[in-house]
């Protein structure tokens, strides 16, 4: 939770239904989300980020009955493998919520109470009858259904009829378009989310269910035993549980609002529509940002349990490593729209990448440090003008200033793009001054420590500039260059500077940094 000295930062996931286990696109949202947690950690950011699982889905329920077990031991189960699967991908979750914990539901009675306390008849009873989708847990009027099914699952709804709480969503669409349009512009991002958002809104805004009847697996409302929260609403009310609502005010006004939801693409509604007028309503701040992903695509197909077409992110993990995963995710697949996973995309690009890019310039880098100059950087008279000769040919002050503006952005491909434009620069260098030529003179042995001081000082900054996208290799490339500290406590806005090589460090070489993959020929999904 926020409380050091800097900038707060408070970035949430959406939380996952219980009722499987995480795919590889939901580990894309986690990962992505990661990646800005950890670079606003390297601008010095105060970050709290909050992840969790949603466990009041019927489908949850089902699943559990299904299989013979108690609703609740089995959300304890999966939530322990939920929490062992982020783990294992570097996920650096400062919290993991549950919507079955006592604070959670605490907190979804507070606000409800909150709303229905506030003297404009904001929620009130009346019939519900109408199309609801079992698997989306969403009502749907006829003209969203895609030839009588449910757009996303295809299936044919149930037509339900019962008495319901609902939220007179319907007053606050004036105050959704001057939010979004004038009061805050960026809230919605990407641009076509937005106007999608903007779209729906001014069509017009019908009320919402809050509530299901006759349902026992939920929190009950805390003005109608009867019924219990609607899932979707129960489930938004996380984010503010989790910073601290209803359990430290104190801690709550210091977090809230949530300076970035990340959610995918199919969920906008919810967390730009109703999200930001049930908090109005409740007297609170809305969100300060909704970041809204698309979705990875298996060669090219729409992932899809029913087919059998879902891979599990572990098992990418432990066939190609977990950096290289992160990175592939995050270089491939543009954080604001739909990508690709293919073995042969994955393959080709961590080798061209990482194996031949970064992992070999490591690897040269050390390994004549240690043969020339017994692993010490040294710097020379004339180390300075040979390092403002590179910063300048290799355009290293936009390279950076590219990559923060494409963090900031939360656009991490764009980022490495512009990493990547100094790992090219880094190379060709090599490649024309030839440092393994000119050490076989001990006249120049000078030059060949300008030339090393180079590759050793812009490997230096290359680590931090992948630590939020590969942890565990910026490490590595941290510890054979043989510098001080750790590489996660770098600031991005001080310690990018050229020339902080330290000359007492003691360089040795490692290994390789990205093995080279062998996964072909493919590997189908399972
Ligand atoms: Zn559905």
């Amino acid at each position: 939770m926020p409380t050091g000295s800097g900038k707060k930062f408070f970035i949430t996931t959406a939380i996952d239904y219980a009722n499987s286990t995480p795919h590889l696109g939901t580990a894309y949202e986690k990962i992505g989300a990661d990646v800005i947690a950890r670079y606003r950690r390297l601008r010095g950011d105060d970050v709290y980020f909050l992840m969790g699982n949603d466990e009041h889905s019927l489908n949850v329920e089902k699943r559990a009955r299904e299989l013979g077990k108690d609703p609740q031991a089995y959300c304890d189960e999966m939530a322990e493998r939920f929490e062992a699967t982020w783990r294992r991908l570097e996920i650096s979750y400062d919290r993991f919520i549950r919507t079955t914990d006592e604070v959670h539901k605490n907190a979804v009675r507070k606000f409800l109470q909150a709303i229905y306390d506030n003297g404009k008849g904001d929620i009130y009873k009346g019939h519900y009858e109408g199309w609801y989708c079992v698997s989306c847990e969403a009502f749907y009027q006829e003209k969203d259904l895609a030839g009588g099914n449910c757009p996303t699952h295809g299936t044919k709804p149930e037509w339900i009829r019962e008495q319901n709480w609902f939220f007179k969503l319907s007053k606050f669409q004036d105050q959704l378009i001057e939010y979004i349009t004038k009061k805050n512009p960026g809230f919605i991002q990407p641009e076509m989310r937005r106007n999608e958002i903007l779209n729906v809104i001014r069509g017009g805004l019908q009320d919402v269910s809050i509530s299901r009847a006759g349902v026992k697996w939920g929190i009950p409302l805390p003005f109608d035993d009867w019924s219990v929260a609607y899932v979707w609403v129960d489930a938004l009310i996380n984010y503010i549980t989790g910073a601290g609502y209803g359990t430290d005010e104190e801690r709550f006004r210091k977090t809230w609002p949530a300076d970035v939801h990340v959610i995918g693409k199919d969920i906008t509604r919810f967390h730009c529509i109703i999200w930001p007028a049930l908090l109005w309503s409740a007297g609170l701040e809305p969100p300060l940002k909704v970041h809204a992903h698309g979705f990875v695509n298996l060669q090219g197909a729409k992932m899809s349990k029913t087919l059998g077409t879902v891979l599990d992110p572990v098992e990418v993990a432990e066939k190609v490593g977990v950096d290289a995963l992160r990175y592939f995710l995050m270089a491939e697949v543009p954080f604001d729209r739909d990508g690709d996973f293919t073995w042969e995309r994955v393959q080709d690009r961590c080798n061209a990448d990482l194996a031949n890019g970064i992992g070999n310039l490591l690897a040269r880098t050390t390994a004549m440090i240690v043969r020339y100059q017994v692993g010490i950087v040294r710097k020379t008279p004339t180390v300075r003008e040979a390092s403002e000769s590179f910063i300048n040919n290799s355009h290293m002050g936009d390279a950076l200033e590219g990559y923060r503006r494409g963090m900031d952005e939360m656009l991490p491909s764009r980022a490495l793009e512009q990493a990547w434009r100094i790992v090219a620069a880094l190379d060709s260098f090599i490649a024309a001054r030839k440092p393994f030529q000119i050490a076989k003179d001990p006249a120049r042995a000078d030059e060949v420590a300008d030339i090393l001081y180079v590759c050793a000082e812009t490997l230096r900054i290359l680590a931090i500039l992948i630590q939020p996208v590969m942890p565990g290799a910026a490490a590595s490339i941290w510890s054979q260059l043989g510098l001080p500290g750790s590489v996660d406590a770098q600031r991005i806005d001080s310690d990018l500077d050229f020339f902080k090589f330290p000359e007492q460090g003691r360089v040795t070489k490692g290994d390789p940094l990205f093995p080279r993959l062998e996964i072909l020929p493919p590997v189908d999904a399972k």
